[in-house]
Order: C-alpha cells, then structure tokens, then sequence
C-alpha cells in the first residue's frame, strides 16, 4: 500500500517525513511521482486528481485536506472509494477566530467607520450592546458550533440554522426549510458556515435577504457558490443589508474588475479564514489512515449521498 499526496509542497514535506517517521511501511509519494500506481490505497489532496479512478485502480480512500469536499465530483468516484475530509484543530481554531473577528468588526461599524477614516471624516455612531446584536450561525457543524462557543461569552443573542435538530445550551436553534424565515427575522449578523451542496447554493441572495431586519449585515465564510453577488450588491445598495465581510468568492481569485473590491461596504479576504495546519492535520491524516488500516470508523467521513 501506498499514499499519494498533491498539494503545497512545503506541507508534502511535512507529512512526508511523519509518514516516514511514524508508518515506515506506507511509502508517501508526492505527485508526479507515485510509485507502482496498483499500490496506491490512498490520495489526499485538495485540488480533484485527473483521472483518480483510473490511474489508482486500489484506491480505498480521497481524503480532502481541507474542511470542504465540494470541489470533487462525488458522483464520479470509484463506488467503493470513500471520501473523507479534514477535520483537524488548526482548521477549527483559526475559524473560530475569524468569525469573532469579522462579528466584532459588523458589530461595532468598522466597515463604516473605514469609509468615514477613507474621507477623513470624524463622525460616530451609537454604540449598540452587543445584547442587543443577535448573531446567527447558519450551519450547526464543527465549525459553526465552534464559533458560537467563542461569541458566547460576548453576550450576543446566539441562534443557529441546521439541516437536522440541534440542542447547544444557551443558543435558539432553528431547524429545517420550515424555520429558515423565523431564523432571519431575528438575526442582525448572519454568519454562513454552510457546506456547498446542491440544496445550498446560491442561498444567500435577494429572497432571503428580505427576510432579515433592514440594514443587517452578513458573513460569508462558507463558499463564494452561496452568494448571489449580484443580489448583494443590491440588497447593500437598497440599505437592506448595511455590510458584509466576504472570506469566499464565485470566482478565486476574485478578478480586478469585480465590484466588490471597491464596494465601501464590502471587506473582503481571498479564502483564508481558516486553514490547514501541517502539523496538527498531518496528525489526524496518520491517525486516520490507521483507524482506516485496523478497520475502525475514520473521522470525516463524508455521505456521499448528502454531498457533505
Ligand atoms: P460540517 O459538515 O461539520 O457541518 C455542516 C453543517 O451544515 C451540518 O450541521 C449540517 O447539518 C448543516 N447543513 C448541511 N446542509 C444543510 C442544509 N441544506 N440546510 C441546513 N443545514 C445544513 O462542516 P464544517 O462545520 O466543518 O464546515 C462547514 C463549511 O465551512 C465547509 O463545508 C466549507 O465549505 C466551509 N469552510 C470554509 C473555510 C474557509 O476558509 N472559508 C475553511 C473551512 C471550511 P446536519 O447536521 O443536519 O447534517
């Protein structure tokens, strides 16, 4: 058996040398270079491999080396390959992280006041309590559940929207298609941790925003594929929505000419949120591809059926 990795190659070295280090017997190989493809049992990687199936006719496992599994074709893998992605500390943390800091930053008007420093303008706002900023999570997983564990503290009114129901202490839960509205209709800060699927693309546009009170502000940290864009523009331009801090984006890198780089109330980052930490997730690959050697349950594992 053997493993091939594509990615950075910084992070190939990495886990190259803790394959070695720690499952002398699994030869780690970095693409081009794969060894005798029949010995290939397991491929990690973010990008999709051409031809997966094919070159690796053993391949048991796709592990994702990050936390999303939308860029590969589910449907065209081998029946017998499972897919699993990254769930790993480094990923969780930095996450984490930058939800507080894109709330904090909606919370207390830093894309406004940027416009006013950018005019050199001296003019302040009311400072709202952050009991009165109701933050909602939309997407109740790993990492949506991480980070209303960090806001809480803040004191902000906490409500999360899932697929299936939730129970997490001290946040109102919604659930299901049929409590989307009365999620929206309370939540001044939406936060999109959604994974990217057929039933949630293109979720945040002109619709549902008409569901949040006037002059909410959004989050969106899941993939550029939920956005409408253009129904954010006008949502901003119509005063319905006041801000929004964009991690993702249709397209990455997003092209110069897009609007949303020079729209005053848009901030935006090129997809670093979170991410993969060599060390930590090398160590949750290690302990993975052993669970997967022993025949004990990997860790996540995705269902091909739901896409996530
Ligand atoms: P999980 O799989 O742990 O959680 C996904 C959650 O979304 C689940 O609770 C699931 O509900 C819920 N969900 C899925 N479909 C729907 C739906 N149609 N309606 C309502 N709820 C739904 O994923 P993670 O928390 O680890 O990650 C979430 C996403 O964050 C990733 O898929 C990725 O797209 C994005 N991400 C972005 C990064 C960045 O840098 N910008 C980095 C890492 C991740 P249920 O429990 O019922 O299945």
């Amino acid at each position: 058996m053997a493993i091939v990795y594509q990615g950075l190659a910084e992070r190939g070295e990495i886990w190259r040398r803790l394959f070695a280090d720690e499952m002398p017997d699994l030869p780690f190989h970095v693409l081009p270079e794969t060894g005798d493809p029949a010995r290939v049992a397991y491929a990690v990687t973010w990008k999709p491999i051409d031809d997966l199936g094919r070159r690796f006719p053993n391949l048991r496992v796709l592990f994702s080396s990050s936390a999303g599994v939308d860029q590969f074709d589910a449907a065209a893998l081998p029946p017998g390959v499972a897919l699993a992605r990254m769930v790993e500390p480094g990923i969780i943390d930095s996450m984490v992280e930058y939800v507080t800091l894109a709330t904090l930053l909606l919370h207390r008007d830093l894309v406004g006041y940027a416009a006013l420093q950018r005019e050199a303008r001296w003019e302040t706002r009311p400072v709202t309590p952050a009991g009165r900023r109701r933050v909602g999570i939309m997407g109740l997983g790993t990492l949506g559940q991480a980070a209303l564990a960090r806001l809480a503290p803040f004191g902000f009114p906490l409500r999360g929207w899932n697929r299936s129901p939730r129970t997490i202490p001290g946040v109102a839960v919604f659930t299901g298609a049929g409590e989307l509205d009365a999620f929206l209709a309370g939540t001044d800060i939406l936060v999109c941790l959604l994974p990217l699927t057929d039933e949630t693309r293109g979720i945040l546009s002109a619709g549902l925003f008409a569901h949040l009170p006037k002059g909410a502000r959004i989050v969106n940290v899941g993939r550029g594929g939920h956005l409408v864009e253009p129904d954010l523009l006008a949502a901003l331009d119509d005063g319905q929505l006041s801000a929004a801090m964009l991690d993702v984006a249709s397209v990455e890198p997003l092209p110069p000419a897009h609007p949303f780089w020079r729209h005053p109330a848009i901030v935006l980052t090129p997809h670093v949120a979170s991410m993969t930490q060599p060390d930590s997730a090398g160590r949750v690959l290690l302990d993975n591809i052993r669970r997967h050697r022993a025949g004990e349950p990997m860790t996540g594992v995705v269902d091909r059926t739901k896409g996530y």
